[in-house]
Parts: structure tokens; sequence; C-alpha cells
């Protein structure tokens, strides 16, 4: 067989310390051999594209090992992106421009005001009315816990002054903004997106990160409509990079529980994972701690979203039925209470699978060392150190900020830890800048995690979070030929690491 694809002249990271590769052959998108460059030569004929690397690195793709595909495609499509405003007027500007966009009776949405960093503060009706007159307006804040909404949006949701906010809810009629489940009432108002919307919001998503280099990712959240426009696209082959889901048993405020999905496997899809969220977040104090956290307006330990007997039997039934569980868990009473879970399961029904821990945010020592003992694996967000810094030193009870994200310790606990960044929680989804913060911007200095452990993290561990370790994830014949170039990450300096190239099963992508 002759290579379609040759590269030499480069550093070849294998993610196999022990393989420093001069050349690396690749077919039918596949890695056909890595070696020695002159053994491999004779696998070059007229139509193999051969790829001086002039010293740059080759390595395996990254892999997003915790990313709303569709939440990020739908910000970069036709929901509006307020993250990068500054000032009240601004927010207003962009509504008032988008509205002109849109039919009249057009909802009109946007996500990511935050006051604390608007001049001008928060977004209300009577400014909303003001910018968009015909269309029902409602912006979401960073955080997805406050939206702030139009009168004709309220009016649309019937919500009116005496409406009473739903249990675990908060509705500010003056300012028309509904907070935590009161969003329920506006959101049941709104056109659910479709299967299409959906597929639209897939590909814009999947798009940008495989322009970052990502070419296989977890979204972490699929309801069966989503899980519909991931099927239809990858029996079209439309799919631009692999995706793992993990389906979603108990939707975000809802109280149904979805049944078990179909279990599916190709080479783009796989649908073999389950989430569930134990507790809510750090960045809007939500998570489940058991030290206030500092700076709210009322003592609060956070929230544990079921009682432990209840995750038990959900986790169980998907454990049964061989699905990896992915479980959403930061505050401390969480970990206890997702590993409590995970211990009995493998006590009560061991069958070797290796579940995970999205986030594990503030893992103390002894929850390290229960995950280490189950073979966790962990989906922490190094990106988070460096964009939602300030919120945790605002919140984070002192005694547990250096436990906060500590990358070291897991990594020194021998966890597999797989990063991510959680997008759209944050806006950086550039796999470069995640290792930069995790190498760069521990919570507690020396805490950060070196090059490679972060290369492997972002890319070998990836593949096993998904349970496709021998597919993909190391340089090694007969693995797929998701591949990047960036410039030597040994031999320059973070400020000047850039992506060259992207191969997706051996195909290079032109952006
Ligand atoms: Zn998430």
């Amino acid at each position: 067989m002759k290579a379609d694809v040759f590269f030499h002249n480069g550093a070849i990271l294998t993610m196999n310390a022990n393989v420093q590769p001069e050349a690396l052959a690749v077919a039918d998108g596949k890695i056909l051999a890595v070696g020695n460059k002159l053994e491999l030569e004779p696998l070059i004929d007229s139509s193999t594209k051969v790829i001086d690397l002039a010293g740059s690195a080759l390595l395996p793709g990254f892999n997003d090992a915790h990313v709303h595909v569709w939440k990020v495609g739908h910000l970069r499509t036709t929901m509006l992106d307020l993250r990068e405003q500054t000032t009240l007027e601004g927010v207003y500007a962009a509504v008032r421009e988008r509205a002109t966009q849109l039919t009249p009776g057009t909802w009109l949405l946007g996500r990511g005001w935050n006051e604390a960093k608007l001049i001008g503060g928060a977004p209300d009706k009577t400014g909303l009315d003001a910018a968009a007159p015909n269309n029902p307006v409602v912006l979401t804040r960073t955080c997805a816990h406050i939206h702030a909404a139009n009168s004709s949006a309220l009016a649309l949701s019937s919500i009116t002054s005496e409406t009473v906010a739903p249990t675990g809810g908060e509705l500010d009629w003056l300012r028309g903004h509904a907070i935590e489940t009161a969003y329920g009432l506006l959101q049941r108002a709104m056109p659910a997106p479709s299967v299409a919307d959906y597929q639209g919001y897939i590909l814009a998503g999947l798009g940008y990160l495989r322009s970052l280099g990502v070419t296989s990712a977890t979204d972490p959240a699929v309801d069966p409509v989503l899980l519909e426009a991931y099927r239809s696209l990858e029996a079209q082959n439309k799919l631009p990079i692999r995706v793992n889901v993990l389906f979603i048993r108990r939707p975000d405020g809802g109280s149904e529980t979805f049944p078990l999905p179909e279990k599916f496997n190709s080479g783009f899809l796989r649908i073999e994972g389950v989430k569930f969220f134990a507790d809510g977040g750090l960045s809007g104090a939500t998570a489940a701690v058991s030290i206030p956290f500092r700076n709210t307006e009322h003592t609060s330990y956070g929230v544990l979203r079921f009682e432990t007997e209840e995750l038990y039997q959900l986790a169980l039934e998907a454990h049964l039925a061989g699905f990896r569980i992915g479980t959403h868990a930061i505050g401390d009473r969480a970990l206890d209470q997702i590993l409590e879970v995970y211990e009995r399961l493998e006590i009560e029904h061991p069958n070797g699978m290796r579940h995970r821990i999205e986030h594990f945010g503030l893992a103390n020592k002894t929850h390290l060392e229960r995950a280490k003992k189950l073979g966790v694996i962990v989906v922490p967000q190094a990106i988070f150190l460096h964009e939602l810094r300030a919120n945790f030193q605002q919140y984070v009870p002192t005694p547990f900020l250096e436990h906060c994200y500590n990358l070291r310790a897991m990594i020194d606990a021998g966890l597999t830890l797989a990063l991510s960044t959680d997008g759209p929680v944050v806006r950086e989804l550039d796999p470069l800048e995640g290792i930069k913060a995790a190498m760069t911007e521990p919570m507690v200095e020396g805490n950060g995690i070196t090059l490679e452990e972060s290369l492997q993290a972002y890319t070998l561990n990836g593949a096993i979070a998904q349970g496709d370790g021998s597919n993909r994830g190391t340089l090694e014949v007969g693995k797929h030929a998701d591949l990047v170039v960036i410039s030597n990450p040994f031999t320059t300096k973070p400020e000047h690491w850039k992506l060259e190239k992207t191969f997706v099963a051996g195909l290079e992508i032109t952006q």
C-alpha cells in the first residue's frame, strides 16, 4: 500500500514517550506506518502528498472531552452573542441591530451578559422594549441562571405582575428578570429547536471546534431531539469531527426521566454514555459544598440535585446496560455522593466500566484516592482557571481554594485526566489556550501540570474517556489519522504557539 500523506522533518509526538519517529505515513484515513524516514520512504509514490514539517510538531488531533457543541453553534449562528459587550448601551445596540434582521414576532435570543462587566448594569424590560419593540426578547446571563425579558416575551409567556414564580425560582416583574426555575415559564412559550435547527447548530459548533484543531469531542448533555439530529447527520456523513455523546437522563429543571437510548458506534458517532447532574456550579455558587460559599447574599451550601438512592437507581440501570456514566460533580458534597454511588456499583455489580466525573472541581485528597481506586476518569476544565478565576476567588470557601481545579493533585493521584472547555460556559475553546492555563495558571502556585501531561490530557486521555483509546489518541499504526500540526511547543514560547494544519481521517481541512 502507498501513502496518501507522508510527514517528515519535524517533531512527531506520538504520545508514547518511548518512541521518537522521524516520519509518519497515512493511507485510507489511518496511520499506515510510523518510524525511520529511510525505511518509510518506499511508501511514497507520485500521488503521495509529502509534508515537510520544517521543525513543527505533528501530534494526534485534540479532543475536547466536554463541550456543549450545539450551544457553541447556537451562539455562532442565531443566538446573539453578548459575551464581548462592555456597556449596557452596547447590549441594547446589538439587540436593536439583530431585531432589524428578524421578522416582527420572531423570538430574539441572546446570551452572555454579565452585569459585573457591563457599564450601566444588567439589561431590563424597559431597555429591551425600546431596542426591539416588535420582537419577544430574552437575554440569558453568562451563567444561564438569570434571564432578562422584554414586555412582548413576558406577555407571550403569560407572565404578569401578579404571576407567582415556581418553587426554586424568582420573578422580578419591574426589570423583566426570570431567575432559576422561573425561566421555565419563558421557555414554554419559546419555539423549541427542531431537529433541523439542532443540525445547523451542531454543524456550526463542530466546524468551529475543527478550526481550532479539535478532531473529536464529547457533547455532555444530549436529549432525544438533539440525539436524532446527531444520528441523521452521521447517516449523511456530515459530521465534520468525531463525536461522543452523553445522553441526558434527567433534563435540567425537569423531573421526568428519559429512557436509555439505543447504543450506537460508528467511526464518527458514539452513543454509549449517559449524563447526570449531581450539583450546580462554582461561578454562580450553586455547587454542593460542606462549607458555605463566600460573598453570597444568603448563606449557601449549594444544591444536590438528587437523593443518593435515586441517583444510585438511575445510575444502576445505565451501568447494568453497559453505559459509561458521566456525572457533573463539583462541590465536595456532590463528589462524596457520586463516589459513593460508583463504589456501590463497583462492589455490587462489577463490570470493569470506568465511569467519569465531569468537572471534579473541589476534589480533596480522599476524593482523589477514592476516584483512583475505582479507575474513575476525571474531566476538568483548565481554561476555567483563566476565565472564571475571579468568580472562584470571590465565592469558593477559602479552605477549598487549594483544591479548586488542582490538576497537579489529580495527576499525582494517578488519575486519568481528560481536558475540556465546557464551552460555551467559557468563551475560549482553543486547546492551546487550555494547555497554557493548565501549565501556568493553577489556583495555587506550583500546582500547574507539564506540557507533556497537558498534551496527553488533550489527546490520548480524551480518547480513553470516550472508550476509544484503541482507535485514536496516539500516533500508532492502524489508528485514525486525526492529526494536527502545531508550532513545536517544546521549542517555541506559548505566545507563539500556532495551529498550522488539521487532518481528520487523513484529509487536510482547509478552513
Ligand atoms: Zn457542561
